[in-house]
């Protein structure tokens, strides 16, 4: 094969002279080449290899038998190019159906893609659109995949992944047990086509155009900067994530299917055997209310630029929408968070609260920053608030 590749070399540069060279036509012409010299050679291979013949039944997945009925042909694309591979078939005459084992061994089994192919689709399909990510997989790797090509292969790759992940929950041990993890949780709202919106309540008049999307994180932050500053240690964060409900009905005695990820992604990561354990969220009572039921004990914070917006927003409850004395206030107490006077910032939230007739307001979002003043069992460098969560 080398030969030829250095003959396709020589066919594309001719006698041209190097200061003549198209040096981007010759690359993408070599490559396209090349590959195609590699994707002759392995379907040479593959077709020569009759040994998928030997056994003259094999069972069927309906519970027959199925019997050997010659060869069949099917074309596959790869990240070679298109590979035409024929591959023994079995025939199953109680169902009608039929396999080929070989498939199965290539892993191409009830797909036209390779598995490298598939690796390639699965990652531009969760990164861009089906669309972008079909023109990406042209434009980068020459390889034709159409648009419903991607989308159905993405879908069929994240059933897999869901299916695994709930299956499998054994512990990690390959990651270290650090003496504080952490624990992120978070939803957001995400739009999706109106066919995944069916039977989804709005809670607005009219149709709902986005469902919640929640996510959960375990990482450690045992080292620090130059600056001495806490951050994540490198490698140490894993994400589990899904449109799922964090709501169970009362009468209900099971968690919820979110509760259920999040004790799977902890289990996993050894959440609960760690020495010390801090949950951070946005402040909203539903991540609470699931850190308290499944991790007792376990140290809430809510994020800094979140328990920011929760000041601002009490400051504007306090003293009005656009008076001054409400910047000024929200001011003092961003900065007695930013510094660590907890101690200072709760007493003055305190103050204010007990002074306001507007009480109600006042709770639900006191309620939130109160979580905060369990960091005061943290020392500063023990602790990492991050914005992004
Ligand atoms: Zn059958």
């Amino acid at each position: 094969m080398e030969s030829e590749v250095v003959q396709e070399v020589e066919a594309l540069l001719g006698r041209e002279a190097v200061a003549e060279l198209d040096f981007e036509a010759l690359e993408m012409a070599l490559r396209h080449g090349t590959l195609r010299l590699a994707a002759r050679a392995i379907e040479q291979r593959l077709n020569a290899d009759t040994s998928d013949e030997v056994a003259s039944h094999v069972p069927c997945r309906c519970g027959g038998k199925t019997h050997f009925a010659g060869r069949r042909t099917k074309h596959f694309q790869s990240v070679l190019g298109p590979l035409r591979l024929e591959r023994a078939y079995y025939h199953c005459s109680s169902c009608g159906g039929g396999c080929c084992p070989r498939d199965k061994h290539l892993g191409i089994e009830n797909t036209s893609l390779s598995p490298a192919l598939t690796r390639m689709t699965g990652t531009v399909g969760a990164m861009v659109s089906f669309q972008e990510g079909s023109e990406l997989l042209q434009e980068l790797a020459g390889v034709d995949v159409d648009t419903k090509q991607v989308g159905r292969t993405a879908e069929a790759l994240g059933q897999e992944i869901a299916e695994d992940e709930r299956h499998h929950s054994e512990p990690l041990d390959a990651l270290p047990l650090p003496k504080t993890l952490y624990l992120g949780i978070d939803g957001t709202g995400i739009p999706l086509r109106a066919e995944e919106l069916t039977d989804v309540p709005s809670k607005r008049e009219g149709a709902a155009k986005t469902r919640e999307v929640k996510l959960c994180t375990v990482w450690s932050a045992e080292s620090f900067d130059s600056d001495g500053t806490p951050i994540r240690d490198e490698g140490s964060i894993t994400y589990s994530a899904a449109i799922e409900s964090a709501s169970i009905p009362d009468i209900a005695k099971k968690r919820s299917a979110f509760a259920e990820r999040v004790w799977r992604e902890t289990q996993r990561r050894r959440f609960t055997q760690a020495a010390r354990t801090a949950a951070l969220g946005d402040g909203a009572p539903w991540i609470w209310n699931l850190v308290a039921e499944l991790f007792p004990g376990t140290i809430e914070i809510v994020d800094r630029f979140h328990a920011k917006q929760h000041l601002s927003e009490l400051s504007k409850a306090l003293y009005g929408l656009a008076s001054p004395r409400a910047a000024l206030w929200a001011k003092r107490r961003h900065e007695e968070l930013d510094s660590g006077q907890f101690r200072a910032l709760l007493a003055a939230m305190r103050r204010q609260v007990v002074r306001s007739e507007r009480r109600a307001v006042v709770c639900t979002i006191s309620r939130a920053i109160a979580s905060e003043c369990a960091i005061r069992s943290f020392t500063p460098r023990d602790y990492v608030l991050r914005r992004e969560l």
